[in-house]
């Protein structure tokens, strides 16, 4: 493809939403942009699959926002989502695209989340809702939420959503919207469900999938073997050498995950385990401390992981080998995003050679094998340790928190600099903040006996800093 092709300036778009994107530095369409846009914004329906992290939000969010009419104050295209995280994230994008026009509004509406605020915001006019289906049935049917003046619907990640049992709360939705709307379903994999699904409710779609390939070179592959009782060791190894910063690694069971963090945890890692029945709230705890650089490894299942948009990871690590060669290749592309180079690290024992040479088919090329004696640890730098830990304080957006309250008390009160302040996530009751890691305990100390927004304030430390 040329380089003039992937302009967004090609695109029928208004001059503020091109500027708006050079601004956030979109500077060309990702491949699923392009293949997208042009028949998204020529209002076809659209089946359009790529891997996580190739930009499919902005694939549907520019071509909802293009036809929106921000006078009128309807609901006019409504963007469905497996998990109140990854609504959450389709939501910080859609507002990110938006910025460049008038006023629009973007409504959450999220099972886990209290009603209230999710009616009084319908009250007030939404533009653009994004939500799971089983909230947004709750709001059909309290009649909270209309949908008379909607011209489109987008089923994202719509693979997990039907994992996940929503086919049925999907069906209900959409027999709500109205007849002649635009439907657009994106999805990270094209499992047999998908074409049933499309079938339901979408009128002649174009269907459109970007190549499961990443590109030559960004991400480096090693492939290590290891007998079945070394395994879980051997990651704690490959850490030791490579020392990322952060590191994703995949096991295929929930136990295997259990099994893992315990043991990096025994060898002083700082680890953290993502998988599906996590409550709400332990979720959002261990994403922001990964987030926020006070975790080194996220162990999680394939499924925990989907969708997740973690920006910054070093490594994959695939402690177990995946059934499923497609799977392998959405693994190892969470690395080497957006310009860097990512590690991609695989452990393999004898049996698991089937999938392996399955891999290396769909991939093209043969694996590359390095033995796990090679495998120095770099003990001069002693422990590989997260940058910062996180402080979790006892408030947020519910008591009107907001970043700047809580960089004020530390910067000022209790005297840190702003460098030894990073992110500052504020959820609905707790606020979390990361600090640079050799002064956790001090300001957690600090920050309890001062005051945040002129209040005193409960803190607590997640991490072990010892
Ligand atoms: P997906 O839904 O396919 O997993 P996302 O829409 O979450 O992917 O996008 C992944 C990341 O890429 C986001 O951080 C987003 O801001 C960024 N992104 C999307 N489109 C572009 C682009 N054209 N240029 C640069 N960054 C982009
Ligand atoms: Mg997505």
């Amino acid at each position: 493809m040329t380089r003039h092709a992937v302009d967004f300036a090609t695109l029928p778009l208004a001059p503020p939403v091109l500027a708006n994107l050079q601004q956030l530095g979109y500077l060309q369409m990702t491949p699923i942009q392009a293949a997208s846009l042009p028949v998204a914004l020529a209002g076809n329906d659209l089946i359009a699959q790529a891997k996580t992290g190739s930009g499919k939000t902005a694939a549907f969010a520019l071509a909802l926002l293009a036809r929106l009419q921000p006078r009128r104050f309807d609901v006019q295209s409504l963007v469905m989502c497996p998990t109140r995280e990854l609504a959450d994230q389709v939501t910080v994008e859609i507002r990110r695209l938006a910025r460049a026009e008038e006023n629009i509004k973007v409504v959450t509406l999220c099972g886990g989340v209290a009603l209230r605020g999710q009616l009084s915001s319908l009250a007030h006019g939404a533009h653009v809702v994004v939500g799971t289906p089983g909230r947004i049935l709750d709001h059909l049917s309290r009649g909270s939420l209309k949908l008379e003046a909607l011209n489109a619907l987008v089923l994202d990640e719509a693979d997990r959503m039907l994992d996940m049992g929503f086919l049925d709360d999907i069906a209900a939705v959409a027999r709500q919207c109205p007849k002649d709307r635009q439907t657009l379903l994106f999805s990270a994999t094209y499992p047999e469900g998908i074409a049933k699904l499309a079938a339901q409710f979408m009128k002649n779609p174009q269907q459109i999938a970007v190549e499961a390939q990443h590109e030559e070179g960004r991400i480096r592959q090693r492939w290590y073997e290891v007998v079945d009782d070394g395994r879980l060791h051997a990651v704690g190894r490959l850490l030791k050498h490579f020392r990322p910063q952060s590191t994703l690694a995949f096991c295929n069971t929930k136990q295997q995950c259990r099994d893992l963090v315990e043991v990096l945890q025994a060898e002083g890692f700082s680890a953290l385990a993502l998988f599906g029945e996590l409550e709400q709230r332990e979720r959002d705890q261990v994403l922001v401390q990964f987030a926020n650089r006070s975790c080194s490894v996220l162990v999680a299942t394939d499924v925990a992981a989907r969708g997740l948009d973690i920006a910054q990871l070093e490594a994959v690590i695939n402690v177990d080998v995946t059934p499923d060669a497609e799977v392998h290749i959405h693994r190892i592309g969470r690395t080497g995003r957006a310009g860097a180079d990512g590690l991609a690290l695989s452990l393999a024992s004898l049996d698991e050679m089937g999938r392996v040479g399955k891999i290396e088919q769909l991939q093209g090329r043969p694996s590359e094998w390095h033995p796990l004696a090679e495998l120095a640890a770099q003990d001069d730098e002693g422990p590989l340790l997260p940058p910062m830990a996180t402080l979790q304080i006892a408030g947020g957006r519910k008591d009107k928190i907001r970043a700047g309250d809580v960089l004020g008390a530390l910067t000022g009160e209790a005297g840190f600099t702003r460098e030894q302040v990073g992110k500052i996530s504020i959820n609905e009751f707790s606020t979390y903040v990361a600090v640079d890691r050799r002064i956790a305990r001090e300001a957690a100390h600090r920050l309890s006996t001062g005051r945040v927004k002129g209040r005193s304030v409960k803190v607590r430390l997640l991490a072990d800093v010892a």
